[in-house]
């Protein structure tokens, strides 16, 4: 605990359930200064910082654009401690995981510190992996209910809007530290009958917002691409080819084990 630097927010309240999820972000901002600016400011003027926060990332009954988050993650490793992990920080906004649209008030959110789309997508730095692999281990210490199948991107939950923490962030590092997984496409037979409506079941039961519409709607093509941005970030068409449908059998499986 004590190699975290205290770097206290006011932006939280209450949660009004217990935690169960871990959603990691890029903060989208030049640097780790003015990302803690940012989320730590009690009354920023919208429009004075750049940065991927948009007014939907916001609790509706918070004040103006405030947003937060547990934790910081800068690019040399140093991690800040923002909001207690028993608040509810605003980090996710409109979202949506297994059917619940309240991701902030379960999950514990991690800012890591990359420019991320809007500059150009720079590497995620060695140091800084390693301790967010390290606060992951330390978080699952504190939370034994948090696992490595409990940790999601915000694009995961928020497919739609969001991008973060984008198609560089090295999940398969991750797994292979245990904190997260990896899968390998299933070798399975396909439903070649209705492979929209597999994946549209697959998807929702990982925890992806979509409806069983059985046509490739909005929601669909978005959740697959964040799909594809996890697991197979080589190719974000959005597309459902065979690799997209195996990966999508193996992870449905790993969720259920
Ligand atoms: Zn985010």
């Amino acid at each position: 605990m004590s190699r975290y630097i205290p770097k206290p927010s006011p932006n939280f309240d209450a949660r009004t359930r217990p935690i169960d999820l871990v959603v990691l972000h890029y903060t989208g901002m030049q640097n780790a200064d003015i990302a803690l600016a940012r989320l730590t400011d009690p009354g920023p003027v919208a429009g004075n910082y750049p940065g991927p926060w948009q007014s939907d990332d916001v609790e509706a009954d918070a004040p103006l654009v405030r947003v937060s988050t547990h934790y910081v993650v800068d690019e040399a490793g140093q991690v800040y401690s923002l909001v207690a992990e028993e608040h509810r920080a605003w980090h996710a906004g409109v979202a949506s995981w297994e059917g619940d649209g309240d991701i902030n008030a379960r999950a514990i959110g991690i800012e890591i510190v990359n420019g991320g789309h809007d500059f150009d997508l720079p590497d995620f730095t060695d140091a800084q992996i390693g301790s967010v692999i390290a606060l992951l281990k330390e978080i699952f210490g504190r939370w034994p209910q948090l696992n490595a199948k409990r940790v999601v991107g915000h694009s995961d939950v928020a497919p739609a809007r969001k991008a973060d923490p984008g198609e560089k962030f090295p999940w398969r590092r991750l797994a292979d530290a245990g904190v997260s997984f990896w899968p390998r496409p299933t070798s399975d037979e396909l439903d070649n009958d209705d492979p929209i409506s597999a994946a549209q079941q697959q998807l929702a039961f990982i925890g992806y917002g979509v409806t069983q519409t059985g046509y490739a709607d909005e929601a669909t093509r978005a959740a697959i691409v964040a799909f594809q941005r996890r697991f197979r970030p080589s190719d974000l068409s959005g597309h459902l080819d065979e690799e997209t449908r195996r990966l999508l059998a193996a992870v449905a499986r790993i969720i259920k084990q």
